[in-house]
């Protein structure tokens, strides 16, 4: 998708502070980061939402989140806790198109969310 932020990150045409790059899934810091720890963790294939993942995208979602517990491990989330949330659509306030996970630790969190 040539008009992408995300995948023009992937692609390297925009910097982004990369934390894990794999041949599948990419995490980069959170450009305007919510919480001491806010990561991104995308697939590099291009899925606009989290319900335009259907049964043949289910092998990649699970790699996306094995990079999720591993960052959990590798940024110590897992002791105090930690969030992962996705926004879909208008009313969840979802801005970038390219489905993404937020990884966000270092602080205590609300709850319902905002
Ligand atoms: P959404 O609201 O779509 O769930 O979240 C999009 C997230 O992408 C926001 O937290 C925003 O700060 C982040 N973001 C938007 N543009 C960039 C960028 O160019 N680089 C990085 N690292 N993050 C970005
Ligand atoms: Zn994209």
């Amino acid at each position: 998708m040539t008009d992408c932020i995300f995948c023009k990150i992937i692609n390297k045409e925009i910097k982004s502070d990369i934390v894990y790059e794999d041949e599948d899934v990419l995490a980069f810091n959170d450009i305007d980061p919510k919480a001491p720890q806010h990561i991104l963790v995308i697939p590099k294939k291009h899925v606009a939402c989290l319900s335009d993942l259907g049964r043949p995208e289910l092998p990649l979602i699970a790699k996306v989140y094995g990079v999720i517990q591993k960052l959990v491990e590798d940024k110590k989330l897992k002791a105090a806790g930690y969030r992962v949330v996705v926004n879909e659509g208008k009313s969840a306030g979802q801005a970038v198109f390219h489905v993404h996970f937020h990884l966000l630790g270092g602080r205590d969190f609300s709850w319902p969310p905002g």
